[in-house]
């Protein structure tokens, strides 16, 4: 299987070439059609299979194929990533620049154990795609820095982590304010009972994916 084969455009192509990856992962060849076709994910899948692209580089055609055409000014964030460390959501927010850079779509990352300041000031000009931690998301929208009542797509990464991390609650109330019209994707390593209760209370007659 080719990257050309599961229907990419040419921004996304080439900046994968860039990468110099050859061939798309099982999971990326499974969640890529499954993403563009605007349908929901439930994906069973560990760190290190390619999960981040396979999420990613859909996403980021979805939005480029929408996009309105303003360049820079204000914009409301299209897809929010949530995700359980400040490690993880840094390799997320550098593969949204990777496989996003001959898009023009706008990424920002933000999590907590460092001053707000820097993240908010970025957060002023719109973004297209943010990542982020719970605990440092809801401070900014209680602070009204972040609004996801725009949201088109939204990534639960690594569920069972964050349960484990206690992070269900931040995740519900997150949850609260996003549009009930959306396409989720929702990843985990592991499936226990409380984890499949949450995907399905987030999901909406979605597809499975296991690797
Ligand atoms: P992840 O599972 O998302 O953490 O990705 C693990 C690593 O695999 C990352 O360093 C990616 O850059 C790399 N990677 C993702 N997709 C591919 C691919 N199709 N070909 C080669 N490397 C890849």
């Amino acid at each position: 299987m080719l990257f050309e084969q599961l229907g990419l455009i040419e921004p996304i192509l080439k900046a994968i070439k860039k990468e110099g990856y050859t061939q798309p992962t099982p999971i990326q060849v499974q969640s890529i059609p499954i993403v563009l076709a605007g349908k929901d994910l439930l994906g069973c899948a560990q760190t290190g299979t390619g999960k981040t692209a396979a999420f990613a580089i859909p996403i980021l055609q979805q939005l480029y194929k929408t996009r309105s055409g303003v360049e820079g000014g204000y914009k409301h964030i299209r897809a929010l990533i949530l995700t359980p460390t400040r490690e993880l959501a840094s390799q997320i927010d550098e593969s949204f620049e990777a496989y996003g850079r001959f898009t023009g779509l706008k990424h920002d990352v933000i999590f907590g154990g460092v001053p707000q300041h820097r993240q908010t000031i970025a957060l002023r000009n719109g973004t297209d795609v943010l990542i982020a931690t719970p605990g440092r998301l809801l401070d900014l929208m209680n602070q009204g820095y972040i609004y996801l009542d725009h949201l088109e797509i939204f990534v639960l990464d690594e569920a069972d982590r964050m349960l484990d991390m206690g992070f269900i609650n931040d995740i519900k109330k997150v949850v609260r304010e996003l549009p009930q019209q959306r396409q989720t994707l929702f990843f985990s390593a592991t499936m226990p009972p409380n984890i499949a209760k949450l995907a399905g209370s987030l999901l909406y007659n979605p597809e499975k994916v296991e690797i």
